[in-house]
């Protein structure tokens, strides 16, 4: 009887070590196959919905591939921007969604290598006199909830900051007067001159002494996801892939 029992927990020992292995190295997603990216679509060129209403954009087109090259099947979770990092690892297994590469976010997830730069643009109403720093002092500023957007907004002193959940309703609110300006990240904020024409203007971060930022896919602290992704990230690099997405959904040639 004995001989039976350790046999038994000896076999339930191979399979939990086998079961362990598989998590730090090739399995490392929470279902065995599966690659689900949690992203906001609501920050067009990078994540949308589509007319299919689906999720697309330029994170999305990049991160199916990736996933496809690695051999998952890729599934998008649309969530509230602000969720995203705490989701990672329980709900989602990478985030993309233009997230900024931050010292904050790195204490909690790791980021795969940079993939794209930007910086954080000012909207404001077509005439308005807010042209650099100094003047944003004591505004009513729009932002987008949980970005660092909001970061730069708290920064002006006196400011009152507005957070929205999603950035159309924040330049919806300029419009109507509700906030003075918006800040967001560069590409977002051309799609919104284009959408919103005449009516607003869009000022390039340099002017408020605004930093560089970098995007990246965050992973789980320690997976495996993020050598794989560097990996694909750098042949979609040499190969043209990542340049055929950047003009198909962020330079609209
Ligand atoms: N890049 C900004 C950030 O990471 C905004 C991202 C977003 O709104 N999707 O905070």
């Amino acid at each position: 009887m004995k001989k039976i029992i350790s046999a038994l927990l000896a076999g339930t020992l191979a399979v939990a070590v086998l079961a362990g292995c598989g998590k730090s190295s090739g399995g490392a997603t929470m279902t065995e196959g599966k690659l689900i990216a949690g992203t906001n679509a609501a920050f067009p060129p990078f994540e949308y919905i589509g007319d299919d209403g689906q999720p697309d954009g330029f994170d999305i087109a990049l991160i199916k591939e990736i996933g496809k090259r690695l051999g998952y099947e890729v599934e998008i979770q649309d969530m509230e921007f602000g969720s995203l990092v705490a989701a990672i690892g329980s709900k989602i297994d990478v985030a993309i969604a233009g997230m900024t590469i931050t010292d904050e976010r790195k204490q909690s997830v790791d980021f795969a290598e940079p993939y794209y730069d930007a910086t954080q643009y000012v909207i404001i109403n077509a005439g308005a006199d807010i042209k650099n720093a100094e003047d944003l002092k004591g505004k009513a500023i729009g932002c987008q909830l949980g970005t660092t957007g909001e970061t730069v907004a708290q920064d002006a002193e006196g400011a009152s900051v507005n957070p929205y959940d999603k950035a159309v309703d924040a330049v919806n609110d300029l419009v109507n007067g509700r906030v003075d300006c918006v800040i967001i990240d560069k590409n977002p904020a051309e799609v919104f001159k284009n959408n919103f024409g005449d009516k607003i203007e869009i000022i390039d971060g340099a002017q408020f002494d605004f930093e560089i930022e970098q995007y990246g896919i965050a992973a789980p602290k320690g997976s495996q996801l993020v050598a794989d992704i560097n990996k694909t990230l750098e042949e979609m690099k040499a190969d043209g892939t990542f340049a055929e997405l950047e003009k198909k959904y962020i330079l609209g040639e």
